[in-house]
């Protein structure tokens, strides 16, 4: 059974994360190309491994882990930064200024609560992104077949 569920989540975490990288490439760059990173505003390809689907809070739990507002597109380095508190701050002030502050407080809220996610939420959520993803290609044709999504 633990191991259904972490072969599941690793799949959820796979489409959670090209979900985000995609949302975020269209609200900075206006196509699923480029991206720019939440914290340095660098552009990075969103196929490259340098672009990573970054938490503001670190999920204790898989609600946190894949709560949409909690994470957003990031550069590796800013991603891995995780002691300079500048950068946490202005990732603290794009969910703010994106969802509101009643949004951030949630999140940190929801950060420290222990219930567990089930299998049916786990296929729920893979069913949900891969919809969603499918949503974006066919909204905003991919260039060429080298896209590596
Ligand atoms: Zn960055």
């Amino acid at each position: 059974m633990i191991d259904t569920i972490r072969k599941k989540e690793k799949k959820l975490r796979k489409v959670f994360s090209l979900y985000i990288r995609l949302r975020d490439a269209i609200a900075t760059t206006g196509n699923i190309t480029y991206c720019r990173c939440v914290t340095c505003k660098r552009s990075v390809r969103v196929t490259s491994w340098e672009l990573h689907a970054g938490h503001c809070f670190q999920g204790k739990n898989l609600w946190s882990k894949y709560n949409e507002q909690n994470v957003h597109a990031q550069c590796m380095q800013c991603n891995y930064d995780t002691e300079t508190q500048w950068k946490k701050e202005i990732h603290m002030d794009y969910i703010e200024k994106t969802y509101g502050k009643n949004v951030l407080h949630d999140i940190q809220n929801q950060y420290n609560n222990i219930s567990e996610i089930s299998i049916a939420d786990i296929n729920d959520m893979i069913h949900d992104y891969k919809q969603r993803i499918q949503n974006i290609k066919d909204t905003y044709l991919l260039p060429a077949k080298d896209d590596g999504f």
